[in-house]
C-alpha cells in the first residue's frame, strides 16, 4: 500500500485495523516532502523530530488502548496523521513567519484556536507551509522565501495565497491542510492544484491565533483530497471561541454524516455576471460539463443575476488594503519581529493604498463608500438565494499562469480574484472543486451557498462527485 495515496478516511481505517502505524505515516509524508520540497517549496519549516516522537507515543496509545478502538478515533478522528499548516497560524514555538522577513525569527508562544483543535483532535503537525507574504497574493510569489510551484507543471504558480497548504496535499505530502482565506486564498489555489478547498462562512471558524490580514473577510478554512475529508476537518475546527467575538454560537453539524443526505429538487443558480467575455473559454467548457452533469443528477439550473458584480473588485481592493494598513501596524519592530524596512513591495502598496483610502478627505469617497456597495453586494445574494439553493460559478477567469507572467503587473494578478472575492464580500462559505485538466493544468469550479449551509455544499459536491 502506497501510504502517500491515502486519504484522511482511508488512513482511518487503516490505523484501527492496524494495517500500518503512525511512525510509518509520519515517515512516508517526511520522505515525500525530502524527496520534492527542494523544488516545490511548499514548506518553509518542517517538523521532523517533534513528529516522529509525537507519532511513536501515538502508536504506543493505539496498541495499549483497551477499549472499542473505535471510540478512540471518534474522539481524536485524525489521530496520527500528518496535516500541514499555513505559515500565518500561531504554532506554540514553532516558527510563525507569515511568510514575511519581518516574522522570520518569530516563534509564538501559544497555538491558534484551530491549531489546538487540530491537535485535540490527535493531528500530527508535520510543518509550516508556504504563503504569499502576509497572504497578500494569488500566486504564491509575494513570499519572501521564494515561490512555491505547481506540481502538474513547475514552470506555472500553483495559486495563492495558501500555495503551500495546497501543494501539499496536491503532491502527497500530507493528507490535509488548513488555510485562511480573505478574497480566495483557499479555493483559488485548490482549483490551481486539482484538489478540494472550503472557505466557510465568515464566524464559522476562529481566527485567534491567525494572523490577521483584513478582518473583517478573513476566514479560517481547509483542503483535503475530497469532499469527505474537508468535511470531516471542517467539523473539527468550526464552532463558537470564546476567543474570537465574530464566532456563530450556532453548532457545528456532522458535515461527514450529513454530507451523504441526498438533496431533492436541487436549484442551483447561474450568475450571469460570472459567465462573461473575461472567462477563459477552455475553463468555460469545462464548467459546462460540469452544469450538464448536474443536470443529468436532477438538479434545476437557473440564471440569475447578481449585478453589483462588476464592482466587487474595487469594493475589495479598497476595504481589503484599509483592513490590512491597519492590520499591519502593529509590527513595529519593539514588541515582535523585525522592522518595517523588511515589508515586501506587496505588503508596502497595500499599506500605502489602505493609509490613504482610509485618510481624511478620502475615507467618505472610498473606504465609505465601498462599505455601502459591499451591502449591496451582500444583498444581490440574499436575493438570489431566495430563488435557488447554491451558485455554480468559476473559481478563477484564467489557468493557471507562469511563474512571473503576472509579478510585474498588479493589476492583472488582482483580476484573478474577481469570481473569488465576493464570497468574502458577503460572508457565505465557498467550495471549489476540481472540474478536469486542461493541457494537464487543472481547472476549478466553485459552490457558493448562504451563510452557514457549508452542509448543503458538500451535500452537491458529494452527490456530484458521486455521479460524475
Ligand atoms: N488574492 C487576494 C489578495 O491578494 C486574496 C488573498 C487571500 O485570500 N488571502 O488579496
Amino acid at each position: 500500500m502506497d501510504l502517500k495515496e491515502l486519504t484522511i478516511q482511508k488512513t482511518q481505517t487503516g490505523l484501527k485495523n492496524k494495517s500500518f502505524s503512525s511512525v510509518e505515516l509520519v515517515k512516508s509524508s517526511l520522505e515525500q516532502i525530502k524527496k520534492e520540497n527542494k523544488d516545490l517549496n511548499a514548506f518553509l519549516t518542517v517538523c521532523e523530530k517533534e513528529a516522529l516522537d509525537q507519532a511513536e507515543k501515538i502508536d504506543t496509545k493505539i496498541q495499549r488502548y483497551y477499549k472499542d478502538i473505535k471510540t478512540l478515533f471518534l474522539e481524536c478522528p485524525l489521530l496520527g496523521m500528518p496535516v500541514a499548516i499555513k505559515d500565518n497560524f500561531c504554532t506554540k514555538d514553532i516558527k510563525t513567519t507569515a511568510g514575511s522577513k519581518v516574522l522570520a525569527d518569530y516563534s509564538p508562544v501559544y497555538d491558534a484556536t484551530v491549531v489546538d483543535k487540530i491537535k485535540q483532535a490527535g493531528a500530527i503537525i508535520i510543518g509550516k507551509t508556504n504563503l504569499d507574504a502576509w497572504a497578500h497574493g494569488s500566486s504564491g510569489e509575494n513570499s519572501d522565501f521564494g515561490p512555491t510551484k505547481n506540481p502538474f507543471d513547475r514552470n506555472f504558480v500553483p495559486g495563492g495565497s495558501s500555495s503551500g497548504s495546497a501543494v501539499a496535499v496536491a503532491s502527497n505530502m500530507v493528507l490535509g491542510a488548513i488555510g485562511t482565506d480573505t478574497g480566495g486564498s483557499i479555493r483559488q489555489p485548490a482549483s490551481f492544484c486539482n484538489i478540494v478547498g472550503l472557505k466557510p462562512t465568515y464566524g464559522r471558524v476562529s481566527r485567534y491565533g491567525v494572523i490577521a490580514m483584513a478582518s473583517s473577510l478573513d476566514t479560517v478554512g481547509c483542503f483535503g483530497k475530497d469532499v469527505i475529508d474537508t468535511a470531516l476537518l471542517l467539523k473539527i475546527m468550526a464552532g463558537h471561541d470564546d476567543y474570537d467575538a465574530t464566532t456563530s454560537i450556532l453548532s457545528v453539524p456532522d458535515y461527514p454524516e450529513e454530507m451523504k443526505k441526498e438533496i431533492k429538487d436541487l436549484k442551483i443558480g447561474l450568475p450571469k455576471e460570472y459567465f462573461t467575455s473575461g472567462l477563459d473559454k477552455e475553463i468555460k467548457e469545462k464548467i459546462e460539463k460540469v452544469i450538464k452533469n448536474f443536470e443529468k443528477m436532477g438538479a434545476k439550473i437557473i440564471e440569475i443575476s447578481l449585478p453589483h458584480t462588476q464592482y466587487a473588485l474595487a469594493v475589495y481592493y479598497i476595504i481589503q488594503p484599509s483592513e490590512v494598513s491597519s492590520n499591519l501596524a502593529r509590527y513595529d519592530g519593539i514588541r515582535y519581529g523585525f522592522d518595517r524596512s523588511q515589508f515586501g513591495d506587496e505588503a508596502k502598496r497595500r499599506i500605502m493604498l489602505g493609509t490613504f483610502t482610509l485618510s481624511s478627505g478620502y475615507y467618505d469617497a472610498y473606504y465609505l463608500k465601498a462599505m455601502k456597495v459591499r451591502t449591496l453586494i451582500k444583498k444581490d445574494f440574499e436575493e438570489a438565494f431566495k430563488k435557488v439553493d447554491i451558485l455554480l460559478t468559476p473559481v478563477s477567469p484564467s489557468l493557471p499562469f507562469k511563474i512571473g507572467e503576472k509579478t510585474q503587473d498588479p493589476l492583472k494578478m488582482y483580476l484573478s480574484d474577481i469570481f473569488t472575492v465576493t464570497a468574502n464580500l458577503a460572508g457565505i462559505p465557498g467550495l471549489s472543486l476540481p472540474a478536469g485538466l486542461v493541457d494537464n493544468l487543472p481547472v476549478g469550479f466553485q459552490l457558493l451557498g448562504p451563510q452557514f449551509s457549508e452542509e448543503k455544499l458538500f451535500q452537491a459536491a458529494y452527490q456530484y462527485k458521486q455521479n460524475e
